[in-house]
């Protein structure tokens, strides 16, 4: 038989199902995939249910359901102060995931190459190589993860076509600085690139950190497609419902490459995620108060523990250097030990990277509920003591 697609023979499959599956099979409390353990609004929910018999089920129009589009430009002026067409300015998608390839999509051409920022999420590079561009990595270093700026510039060619941005960052938690992001600003319109930003995690920032996106900098709006996700907004990571905002010329063929991956998404969601995002400001303010309560729970029993934990200014995750615990095997065995011994499932940070990658950091996810994270602590304490 002929070789089918090489470059997803040669792809494994997720860290986050690995671990979540090995995780299921040891009882493990999972702190890998990054999923909270209590559901979003209930009022929400029960939107979701109620849309459902009333007669709306048939296919929503490609680029979404209208209301959900207006919802989308109504939040990017209320958090952001931006002006979003609602009608040629969003594209909702099945999750940040469809969008991301979308995205991605809708801007390379074979030959390109894409700036990537690594430590990266797991989709960026294997999509970036099946549209067959080329990745530029640049790397940012713990315990600080700054921004290498001569090395970024550096990383920027006449072939240069866009810069993958995520922030808040995953699985860092770093939120890119206003600085840092006046700096990228000045090379894509230097370079005349574009930004694909993925802000999934753009409530899930503690203060005094403050997420900005990209596309409000000057002259960026023109050349920025800006990504979300109702899964983390909402804490419903199952409903796979994403939306990209952005110029009308880049939301069409953002569109164009939609229409030819999923074409749509379902429309109860998308009707309960409008309701959402009309949600007044203190649920949003709440969502991450609470967020940032069990991190610091994480946080001080990790280093109770012994881990060097990195700060960690938005998302749903703590990354903890293993080193002082002396452990005999790199963060890949450290994390199938603890999830099949101490019964606690964490993600290996070397999974973020492309090439050689640092081998002594894990991550942590803190999205679940107080008691569960001190569970947690306690398991992996038992573990450390011989007790388990
Ligand atoms: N981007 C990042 C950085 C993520 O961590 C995730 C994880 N969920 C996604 C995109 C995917 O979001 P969604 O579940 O909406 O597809
Ligand atoms: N984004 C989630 C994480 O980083 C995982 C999503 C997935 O499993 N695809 O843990």
């Amino acid at each position: 038989m002929k070789p089918a697609n090489t470059l997803l023979e040669q792809t494994g499959t997720t860290i986050f199902t690995v671990m979540s599956a090995l995780s299921l099979q040891h009882g493990a409390i999972n702190l890998g995939q990054g999923f909270p353990d209590t559901e979003g609004p209930a009022d929400i929910v029960q939107a979701a249910a109620d849309a459902l018999r009333d007669h709306r089920n048939q296919y929503p129009p490609l680029t979404g359901l209208p209301e959900l589009k207006s919802a989308v430009a109504a939040a990017s002026q209320r958090f952001y102060g931006l002006e979003i067409d609602p009608a040629a300015g969003v594209c909702v998608t099945s999750g940040a995931t469809e969008a991301i390839t979308a995205c991605l999509m809708a801007l390379l051409n074979p030959g390109d190459e894409a700036i990537l920022i690594e430590p990266l999420y797991d989709t960026y590079l294997p999509v970036v190589k099946m549209l067959g561009a080329t990745a530029r990595l640049v790397r940012l270093e713990p315990p600080g993860w700054e921004l290498p700026r001569a090395v970024l510039a550096a990383a920027f060619s006449p072939k240069t076509k866009l810069l993958l941005l995520n922030s808040p960052m995953n699985p860092t938690g770093k939120v890119f600085t206003p600085d840092e992001l006046g700096f990228i600003a000045g090379l894509l319109t230097q370079h005349d690139a574009y930004a694909v930003c993925d802000e999934v995690y753009e409530h899930l920032v503690f203060p005094p950190a403050r997420h900005i996106p990209l596309m409000t900098l000057p002259g960026m709006a023109a050349r920025t497609l800006r990504i979300g996700s109702a899964g983390k907004t909402f804490s419903l990571t199952g409903w796979k419902v994403g939306y990209v905002s952005g110029p009308a010329n880049l939301i069409s063929l953002t569109a164009k490459a939609h229409q030819n991956l999923t074409f749509t998404t379902a429309p109860n969601l998308q009707r309960a995620v409008a309701l959402g995002l009309a949600k007044p400001d203190d649920y949003f303010a709440g969502l991450a108060g609470a967020l940032m309560a069990q991190r610091d729970i994480l946080d001080t029993g990790l280093k109770r523990l012994g881990f060097i934990t990195l700060p960690t200014d938005g998302s749903y995750f703590i990354t903890a250097d293993i080193t002082p615990l002396s452990f005999p095997g790199d963060d890949v065995d450290f994390c199938r030990a603890i999830t099949t011994q101490a019964g606690v499932a964490a993600i290996p940070v070397s999974a973020f990277y492309a090439g050689a990658a640092p081998r002594n950091y894990v991550r942590f996810a803190f999205c679940k509920q107080p008691d569960v994270l001190r569970e947690a602590l306690a398991r992996l304490e038992n573990w450390r003591a011989g007790k388990s």
